[in-house]
């Protein structure tokens, strides 16, 4: 194709903290699709904080990024040339293949997606992975029972945010937020459905949840570890639940961190400590999607996205989504008026 494509490569590992020197935009030419394959305009393309885990040179459960090769994630966008029948030009879909503007993409790793349902960049967000990884969270890993005491950090994110709306979904009576700074403790209560919300700039996240549930929690979603996982393992009651879904405090760290001091309390409180990745609970996506579409008409699954916009932004977008620039999905539009 005549056009070029610009793409986001990993120019170096970050050691600690990653700065703007560890990524360069690269210039291509954008490849006419085979028999099978698709070109596809993204129209936003996803950062999130695993992403970060992947630029080190360390076995995961996804392989690590290459240096001097894009780097990979989450897109949607309009497909513009096409070598399958069923995926016509025009067709919105979701790829893995992010971080650059277009992108040259064999069928079997594309989905066509509904854009009728909920505009398509929901597909990166609140009906996608995040979604998904708040929903089996605390359906499957550490269910949330009727009457329950929830306590979400990193409760203002991506993911936090829904996780709010599915535990109320599930019956949970009450619902802890755990955020950075005033502004988002006050939207956590007054925008996105949160009981009760702590500041963790503020003070100590233990003291703090002490003075928000003196009877305990029942289960609690954990996006940050360190020293939230630590207040939550101390504030858990009898029999409660922790999804371990994440621990984004830790993810620059250099050296090996800690573990909570307190575990011998899982054994004392029989507590249930289970970590997850969402891709092993596929097969909750489809009843996922379609709750998530019924609670996107009634207004019940309302979430915030933080957008920046062009591919010269995807690196300071992502960096800022480590230090809290993000209130919900961090999502960055390449083409203008993208809904
Ligand atoms: P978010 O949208 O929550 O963005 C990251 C947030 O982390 C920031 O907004 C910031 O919010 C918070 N944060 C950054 N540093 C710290 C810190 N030191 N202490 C406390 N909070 C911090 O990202 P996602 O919703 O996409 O992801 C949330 C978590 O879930 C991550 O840990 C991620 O790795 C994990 N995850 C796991 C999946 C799985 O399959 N297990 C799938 C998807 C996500 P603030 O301003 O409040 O500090």
């Amino acid at each position: 194709m005549t056009v070029k494509n610009r793409e986001v490569h990993l120019a170096a590992r970050p050691q600690g903290e990653p700065v703007a020197t560890d990524f360069r935009i690269v210039t291509a030419d954008v490849p006419e699709p085979r028999s099978g394959q698709v070109v596809v305009r993204n129209d936003w393309i996803s950062v999130d904080p695993y992403m970060r885990w992947r630029m080190n040179d360390v076995k995961s459960y996804l392989p690590s990024f290459r240096l001097d090769a894009p780097m990979e994630g989450g897109a949607v966008g309009t497909v513009v040339a096409s070598g399958v029948d069923s995926i016509p030009i025009g067709a919105t879909v979701l790829h893995g293949l992010g971080w650059r503007e277009y992108t040259l993409v064999n069928e079997r790793y594309v989905q066509v997606v509904d854009a009728e349902i909920a505009p398509a960049s929901s597909y990166l967000g609140s009906l996608g992975m995040p979604g998904l990884t708040a929903y089996a969270g605390l359906k499957e890993v550490a269910p949330v029972r009727p009457g329950d005491t929830v306590f979400i950090s990193g409760a203002a994110g991506a993911v936090g945010v829904i996780a709010c709306r599915v535990a109320k979904h599930l019956g949970a009576e009450r619902v802890i937020g755990s955020a950075g700074g005033p502004e988002k403790a006050r939207r956590l209560i007054e925008e996105f459905g949160y009981d009760d919300a702590i500041d963790y700039r503020a003070g100590k996240v233990g003291v703090q949840l002490r003075d928000n549930a003196p009877d305990g929690i029942d289960v609690y979603f954990d996006n940050v570890g360190g020293d939230h996982l630590e207040a939550a393992i101390g504030a858990m009651r009898e029999h409660g639940r922790i999804a371990l879904c994440g621990a984004i405090s830790q993810y620059n760290d250099t050296e090996p961190a800690p573990g909570p001091k307190n575990l011998t309390l899982a054994i004392t409180r029989r507590l249930s400590l289970r970590g997850f990745i969402v891709f092993d609970h596929q097969h909750l996506a489809d009843e996922y999607v379609a709750l998530a579409a019924g609670w996107l008409r009634d207004g019940s699954l309302a979430t915030p996205t933080t957008i920046v916009d062009g591919i010269d932004n995807a690196v300071d977008g992502f960096l800022g989504l480590l230090h809290g620039a993000n209130t919900g999905k961090m999502l960055v539009r390449l083409t203008d008026g993208a809904l």
